[in-house]
């Protein structure tokens, strides 16, 4: 007997947002669990961020995703972030409690989780590379830090994002880091336990993109991850993977932070066999 015909909503704000998948495993989730939420994809440009806030707030929205370009600017407009989120500067997801906002950031935790749960690897003392320095690199590297990685080395092309994520990961996280700049092929370190390709090299379209790392360099016991969750094997993974080494793709990441999201919305846990599997389903069309 449904008692109420009104939605629930949530959303994500962003701009472009007309391809982002978060809807197509969400709006499963919700079904799953019985709930009459509603996800909406909403265009909302950078100078837009403020209304579309306060007008989250009057629509009652129960939480929303941040995406390109506010994960930044979007702090401003909330009443707390939590402190993982803060330590990255960075919001994907506002949860509501009665009246306030409070910002969170999952990505990192769904990494976090696809790492423990998906490859059986505890990050606990391990070397780990990441490529890139962006949101998501940013994300990644601080809950691996608070989960007790022991040494970080972050290859970038850009001098500026690489260096300011290094000095973050040295002063305000346990673990060490160190920068080296992306200006040729890259060799991976002996002894590196985790490689994260956290740029959108290989991204659909692009799929036959690589980045440029010599793939003889990775050693068959190096764990190779991308962050990447369309195609879910990547260009890179293939190469990783004829080289005999173990790889973990970005679909589970990607799954494993909606679920956190899910969970800080409505309090339960997300079916997240109905969220892959919906994904899987529209990445393959
Ligand atoms: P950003 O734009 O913040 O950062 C992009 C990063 O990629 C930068 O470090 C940039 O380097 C680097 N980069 C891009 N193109 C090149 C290139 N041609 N050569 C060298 N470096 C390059 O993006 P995000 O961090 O937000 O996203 C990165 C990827 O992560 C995207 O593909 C996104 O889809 C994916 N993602 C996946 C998630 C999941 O759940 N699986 C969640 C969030 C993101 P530079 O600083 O020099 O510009």
């Amino acid at each position: 007997m449904v008692t109420s015909l009104r939605h629930d909503l949530v959303g994500a704000f962003g701009d472009p947002i007309d391809e982002n998948p978060t809807g197509v495993m969400m709006e499963p989730a919700f079904a799953a669990a019985g709930l009459n939420w509603r996800y909406q994809l909403l265009h909302v440009g950078a100078a837009d961020l403020p209304a579309a806030v306060a007008g989250a707030r009057a629509l009652g929205f129960r939480g929303f995703n941040l995406t390109i370009p506010h994960k930044v600017a979007v702090l401003e407009h909330l009443d707390a972030v939590a402190p993982d989120a803060a330590l990255m500067g960075a919001v994907n997801t506002v949860r509501r409690e009665g009246d306030r906002l409070i910002g969170e950031n999952t990505d990192g935790k769904g990494f976090l989780r696809s790492i423990r749960e998906d490859a059986g690897v505890d990050p606990g003392g391990k070397f780990v590379v990441f490529l890139g320095a962006g949101g998501a690199a940013r994300a990644m590297t601080v809950e691996l830090a608070l989960a007790g990685v022991e040494h970080i080395t972050i290859v970038n092309r850009s001098l500026g994002r690489g260096t300011e994520l290094v000095k973050l990961l040295n002063e305000k996280t346990p673990a060490r880091a160190q920068f080296v700049p992306w200006i040729d092929t890259y060799r991976v370190p002996q002894g590196t336990n985790i490689l994260v390709n956290a740029t959108s090299i290989g991204l659909y379209p692009n799929t036959s993109d690589i980045p440029a790392v010599d793939m003889t360099s990775i050693a068959p016991d190096t764990l190779v991850c991308d962050v990447i969750p369309n195609p879910p094997n990547t260009g890179f993974l293939a190469a990783a993977q004829a080289r005999g080494a173990r790889t973990l793709n970005g679909l589970g990441m990607l799954v494993h932070q909606g679920a956190v999201a899910f969970k800080l919305w409505t309090g339960i846990d997300a079916d997240e066999q109905v969220m892959r599997d919906a994904l899987e389903r529209f990445f393959r069309n």
